[in-house]
Formats: C-alpha cells, structure tokens, sequence
C-alpha cells in the first residue's frame, strides 16, 4: 500500500528528538518506502516571539515548554521549503496550534509560500495549560466535563473562521484523560458538537487527520477513532490524511497501516496528500 506520512515533528519542534533533523526524517521516510513525509512542526500560536512584532505578553508563560515554537516553525518551514529540492518525497507543513488565540500569528504563517500542509490542532483552551499538564485526578467529573465542552466549543470556533487544511488529532484530550489517568468519559455528550465540527470542515473543503500516536500509547486508538472517521465520511467527507505524530526518527511512519485500515473501513478509498494547500488522492489498498 502507499503510505504517506503527513503529521511528524523534526528538531525545530521543542518537544521533539534532537537528532531529528529534516534530512535524516527525509532519508528515514526513503528507506520506510514511504511516498511523502510532511515535516509538521509545532507553532503554537499563544507562545509565538520572535522575529517579529507578535508577541502577546499575557501569554508569556516562559515556563512552557513551547514556548518560542513560532519562532522554531518559521525557521522549520523555511528549511524544508529548501530541502524540498534535494528530497523529492519531503513536503513541508505546519501544526499551527491555537491559531484563535493569537490570530496575527497564524495570519503570518499561513502567508509562508513554502507550505503544502497546515494542520489546526487545538492544545489548551483560552487561558488554560496544554492538556498534557493538567491534574485530571484532582478534578470533578463536572470539571472534566466542563473542560471538554470549552475544548470542542473552542475547536468548532476554529474550524469555523481559522485557515487550515486539515483538523489535527480530534479527541486529543483524551489520550491523557482516558489513556494517562484512566478516567472514563462519557463522549455521547460531545456527539452533536462533533457533528457540527465536522460539517463546518466539510463546508469549508478541509479535511481531519487520522493520527495514529495514540496507538503506541496507553490511549490504543487513533485520533480520532474509527466511529468518528465513519461519521465524518457519513456527512460527506472527503479529505483525510494519515500521520504518526512522529517526534522522533524511530516513530515515524508507526501506525500508518492500521490507519489506513481504519480509512479503509470508515469508507474512504482514498487518503490525500496536501501539496502546496491542495489535496492529491492517493488510492487506499
Ligand atoms: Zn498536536
Ligand atoms: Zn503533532
């Protein structure tokens, strides 16, 4: 089958191995026989400084740990632009998160004319730390609940008016609500938001990703899962794209079958590929 790997993190990402250098992911990604790698770094927009004049400074919390990562992901996006040349199946994105909450940010971004890919991804809500930092054991089962009702309200937002081609890893707060802390979570709730969510990216010609990190961790399911990737087809969706999440060499491509299969079983025959903003489709099986 050919693969494509459209969501991975080189060494421009703070999160990511530091020998994960663009070139080695290119040359890792040849060897898998993989068709394209999209080198996705993060830019989260909240944390942006740098170059420029977009700093926000009620968002300087210098303790985060991607802090800067504007600043990272230009510099990200400007070296796989030129490496393009050199590897011919290295395609050059961008996991712009929170574009809401710093919107001249991601405005500056998303006029970068080396991108193929823009992926949205939503890692905290307005305010609030990355949920990966969040204490879930010492919350209600209300403040859980209210905190994914912000969440998924904040994504419909985004998915509604911010400029990207493809939604990241739907259902992200779940691999550290049920997968790091086993606390179960009633989903049925978010249904109709869900749907909402989805029709607004169908209207708008985008697609979602099946990011399958959650299966190398304790979560065991992509993001989002099988259900969902069938009830995004059901409403007439057409784009979507595989990704490992990849922050390390060793990971990527890790997964891709299996979401492929699940593609494959949601209904879709074909997975796309984004060059320069646009969907190609390549035929699943
Ligand atoms: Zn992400
Ligand atoms: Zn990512």
């Amino acid at each position: 089958m050919t693969l494509c790997d459209m969501h991975t993190h080189s060494s421009y990402s703070p999160d990511a191995d530091r020998d994960a250098d663009i070139g080695s992911m290119a040359e890792t990604a040849a060897r898998l026989g993989l068709e394209y790698i999209t080198v996705t770094d993060h830019c989260d927009c909240n944390f942006w400084y740098g170059e420029n004049e977009y700093e926000y400074p009620q968002y300087q919390q210098q303790d985060s740990m991607m802090f800067g990562s504007g600043h990272y992901a230009v510099s990200s996006i400007r070296e796989a632009g030129r490496l393009k040349e050199k590897y011919p199946q290295l395609l050059c994105g961008v996991e712009l998160g929170q574009p809401l909450q710093n919107t001249r940010a991601a405005e500056a971004v998303s006029a970068m004319k080396e991108l193929d890919l823009m992926i949205g991804s939503l890692h905290m809500n307005t305010g609030k730390p990355d949920f990966y930092w969040l204490k879930y054991s010492s919350m209600s089962r209300s403040e859980i609940t209210s905190l994914l009702e912000d969440h998924f309200d904040e994504l419909l937002e985004m998915c509604r008016v911010s400029d990207f081609d493809v939604l990241g890893h739907l259902t992200y707060p779940l691999r550290y609500i049920v997968g790091e802390n086993g606390i179960d979570v009633d989903m049925n709730r978010y249904t109709d938001i869900i749907r909402e969510i989805f029709t607004a990216l169908i209207e708008r010609g985008k697609g979602i990703e099946i990011n399958t990190s959650g299966l190398r961790q304790k979560y065991g399911r992509t993001f989002p899962e099988l259900g969902y990737v069938k009830l995004f087809r059901s409403l007439g969706g057409e784009i979507i794209t595989l990704g490992s999440d990849a922050h390390k060499l060793s990971d990527i491509g890790a997964g891709l079958n299996e979401g492929a299969e699940i593609a494959l079983e949601a209904g879709f025959r074909y997975t796309a590929v984004f060059k320069q903003r646009r969907p190609e489709f390549i035929k699943l099986g």
